[in-house]
């Protein structure tokens, strides 16, 4: 049994991050981004104009006042995609957002401020020099860095890519990420319940959704009961697969044959079994392929100790082999509320807890029902509470480190 830090640090330390491919930019919200972007232009390209009103020269506004209004003939227009026109002095361009300064102007007075009679402008007010004026490159030059590599596509880094001409661009592989299923209990959904003792399946789709939104491919290889051939069987299946999460049958009873299958059939190095966590002791780690860059995972059956596991251990091995820099669910500290007591304080313990963001800050409310087999308790949980080894208990209104998978309750969805 090895502590929960070492556990993590083996899967990282086993993990590598996967090679590349191009995708359309409508594929690309969510993916990690594998190449530096460069600016292609300066952005403006070139002065143009904040505001609709007219370009003029300084020279020809200064000293004009509400009584002595500086008075110019409008000789041109610039709007946004328009022809580059020049301004003489005593004369002015009407302009529109976006429009090019014209040749001989360095100065944008607001329409606000000016009153148009017989092709002519009155200016009210002196503004200073370069008033209005979006200067060439103001946002960045031509070859300036925009996006680093190793970042997380979202809208605003969509958006830039396709200002710099990008329809295409090279992002880290998503894993493929295989779930197998153990138990002869177990039945998948859709399945007919023929005897008491079935269980229906939670842990297959819980999995292949946490593995959606780790930024995985989930492939569902199946179903196997607990007997050599069956297994054996289907993880054939996995073989295509960058990582195998297999549920259930890693614990010491007679049935659980999970382990010394996959050393088998697929070769897998196992690094590690069983961790000082709570709940999750019997997971198990291993690394398989021609160069050991494949991963296996063997989590426990209970479908929140299979939960947990995902996003402590599984989730970053994912955002690692898919180029993220940032691996972990942010922690967070919250004041835990009616506090949390336990006997023995000998392994990590993550508890459920649902958050809300209050005037005092984070509140963490734990669950009454802790048991790892309480699936529901998942179900109004924003993230897990972190009960450090030795830590036998947290007061009512005591810091409490949470692990979050759920940032939902930002949206005010505080556990409804
Ligand atoms: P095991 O890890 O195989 O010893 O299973 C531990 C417990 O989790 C047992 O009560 C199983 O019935 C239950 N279990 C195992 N697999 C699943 C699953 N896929 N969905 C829901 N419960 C499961
Ligand atoms: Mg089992």
């Amino acid at each position: 049994m090895i502590e929960y830090s070492k556990a993590v640090e083996i899967i990282l330390n086993s993990t590598k991050t996967l090679g590349l491919e191009k995708v359309f930019l409508d594929r690309a919200l969510g993916r990690v981004l594998a190449e530096d972007i460069h600016a292609d232009r300066d952005n403006p390209p070139a002065d143009n104009s904040g505001m609709d009103g007219f370009a003029v020269r300084y020279e020809d506004i200064k000293g004009a006042s509400e009584e002595n209004p500086a008075i110019l003939e409008i000789i041109a227009e610039s709007k946004a995609g328009g022809e580059l026109v020049k301004v003489e002095p005593k004369t002015a361009a009407y302009i529109y957002t976006g429009g090019l300064i014209p040749e001989g102007a360095d100065t944008v007075v607001q329409k606000e401020l000016t009153k148009v009679e017989d092709n002519k402008v009155f200016i009210f007010q002196e503004l200073p020099k370069g008033s209005n004026i979006r200067p060439q490159g103001g946002d960045y030059r031509k070859g300036d860095l925009l996006i680093k590599k190793g970042k997380k596509l979202r809208p605003a880094e969509i958006g830039i890519l396709s200002s710099v001409n990008k329809p295409t661009v090279y992002v880290y592989q998503k894993p493929r990420v295989a779930i197998l299923t153990t138990g002869d209990e177990i039945l998948d959904v859709g399945e007919p319940v023929e005897k008491l003792s079935q269980i229906r399946t939670s842990n297959t789709y819980s999995l292949y959704s946490q593995v959606l939104e780790a930024g995985g491919e989930p492939v569902v290889i199946g179903f196997a009961k607990d007997n050599p051939e069956d297994i054996q069987k289907k993880l054939e299946y996995a073989k295509s697969c960058d990582i195998l999460l297999t549920t259930g049958g890693v614990s010491v009873g007679e049935y659980d044959l999970v382990k010394d299958f996959v050393v088998k059939v697929l070769g897998v190095e196992i690094l590690f079994w069983k961790v000082k966590q709570k709940p999750g002791k019997p997971v198990a780690f291993g690394v398989w392929g021609r160069e050991k860059e494949k991963l296996f995972f063997g989590i426990p059956g209970n479908p929140v100790a299979a939960m947990v596991v995902f996003e402590n251990m599984v989730k970053p091995a994912i955002r690692k082999m898919s180029g993220e820099e940032k691996v972990f669910n942010p922690v967070i500290n919250a004041k835990l509320k009616g506090g949390y007591k336990r006997k023995k304080g000998e392994r990590v313990e993550f508890i459920r807890v649902s958050l809300s963001l209050t005037d005092d800050g984070f509140v963490a409310q734990p669950f009454g029902k802790q048991g790892s087999n309480i699936l529901t308790g998942m179900v109004y949980a924003h993230g897990f509470g972190i009960v450090d080894v030795g830590v036998t208990e947290i007061k009512d209104g005591e810091t409490i480190k949470v692990s979050v998978f759920d940032k939902s309750f930002m949206d005010g969805r505080y556990g409804d």
